[in-house]
C-alpha cells in the first residue's frame, strides 16, 4: 500500500476501496495531522458501519474502516478533518478531530456473558473463540470483549506506519484515552500499547538499561507466575513510565530480581515487540 493525494492506494493483495463522504471540517491546519486515534465500530459488520459513517443524517465520520475480511475502506482523505473523536482531550489539546486521523476497526466491542453465550449490545451471539477476557485500562475488573482478527491488527500497524512516514505522526491514542468518561474503544482486546511501542518507541527501548536482557533467564532468582489477566511491565517503578514489552498475561512466568513497595523488577523471556 501507499498514499497518493492523501488517499490509500492498494498494492496487490490488499483490498482498498474509497467511499468518500463530505462529512468533514475541511483541511487540517499546517503540520497536522500528527496523531492517530484508534476506534472500534461497535457494529454488526463493516458494511453497516460504513453506511452509518457515510449517512448524511449521522454526524460522525472517520478516515478508515478496517473490516474483519481484511477490507480497507477510506471515507475521508488524510489531509481532511473527519468527525470521529467528538468531545475529547489529550495533554493541552481538546477536540482531537482537528489533530488526528481516525481509524475504525470492525469489532462488536464489549460482550455480555449470559449462560454459555457472549452477546454484543445489539444481541448478536459470539463463539468463545471470538472472545477476549481482559481488564480495560480505565477499569479494574476483567470483562469480555470481541477479539480483533490478527489480520486487522496487522493491517492497522501497516497503515499507521505508512501514516507516520507520510505525516510524521507523533501520537497513537485510543478513543478511550482521549474521551475516558464516555468511550471504551478500542478496549483491551486491541494491543494499543504494543502498537505504540513498535512504531513510536522501538528505538528508545533498545537503549533502556532496564529493558529485557536477551541473554536469557538464569536460575539465580525466584520465579513467580502472573495472576492478573494482564500485567504491564514498565521501564521504571512508575505508572507513567514506558512499557518495555507487551503486557504479560495470566500464567506467564517471570523472575523477580528485586522488590520495592508495590513494584518488582522482573525478568521475562518475552521480547520487546
Ligand atoms: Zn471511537
Amino acid at each position: 500500500m501507499k498514499i497518493e493525494n492523501h488517499l490509500l492506494v492498494p498494492s496487490s493483495g490488499s483490498q482498498v476501496s474509497h467511499q468518500l463522504t463530505n462529512k468533514t471540517s475541511g483541511q487540517f491546519r499546517d503540520s497536522l495531522p500528527d496523531t492517530v486515534v484508534i476506534h472500534f465500530t461497535a457494529g454488526r459488520d463493516a458494511k453497516s458501519s460504513i453506511q452509518t459513517l457515510t449517512d448524511p443524517n449521522v454526524p460522525a465520520s472517520a478516515h478508515l474502516v478496517i473490516g474483519r475480511d481484511n477490507s480497507i475502506t477510506q471515507l475521508v482523505p488524510f489531509n481532511t478533518v473527519a468527525w470521529h473523536a467528538g468531545k475529547s482531550s489529550w495533554a493541552d489539546r481538546s477536540g482531537l478531530n482537528a489533530y488526528s486521523i481516525g481509524i475504525e476497526i470492525d469489532n462488536a466491542g464489549r460482550l455480555d456473558k449470559q449462560g454459555e453465550e457472549y452477546l454484543s449490545w445489539f444481541k448478536k451471539s459470539y463463539a468463545a473463540v471470538e472472545v477476549f477476557q481482559g481488564i480495560h485500562r480505565n477499569e479494574s475488573v476483567a470483562s469480555y470483549w470481541h477479539r480483533y482478527t490478527p489480520e486487522q491488527i496487522e493491517i492497522v500497524e501497516q497503515i499507521v506506519r505508512l501514516l507516520c512516514e507520510t505525516y510524521g505522526i507523533k501520537l497513537i491514542l485510543g478513543h478511550e484515552e482521549i474521551s475516558p468518561d464516555r468511550k471504551i474503544d478500542p478496549g483491551p482486546a486491541f494491543p494499543l500499547d504494543k502498537l505504540r511501542n513498535n512504531i513510536l518507541y522501538a528505538n528508545r527501548q533498545q537503549d533502556d538499561p532496564a529493558a529485557f536482557d536477551p541473554a536469557g533467564q538464569t536460575t539465580d532468582y525466584p520465579t513467580a507466575t502472573v495472576t492478573a489477566y494482564q500485567l504491564n511491565v514498565r521501564s521504571k517503578p512508575s505508572a507513567n513510565s514506558d512499557l518495555v514489552i507487551e503486557p504479560l498475561t495470566k500464567g506467564e512466568m517471570v523472575q523477580i530480581l528485586e522488590t520495592k513497595g508495590k513494584w518488582s523488577k522482573v525478568k521475562s523471556c518475552k521480547r520487546a515487540g
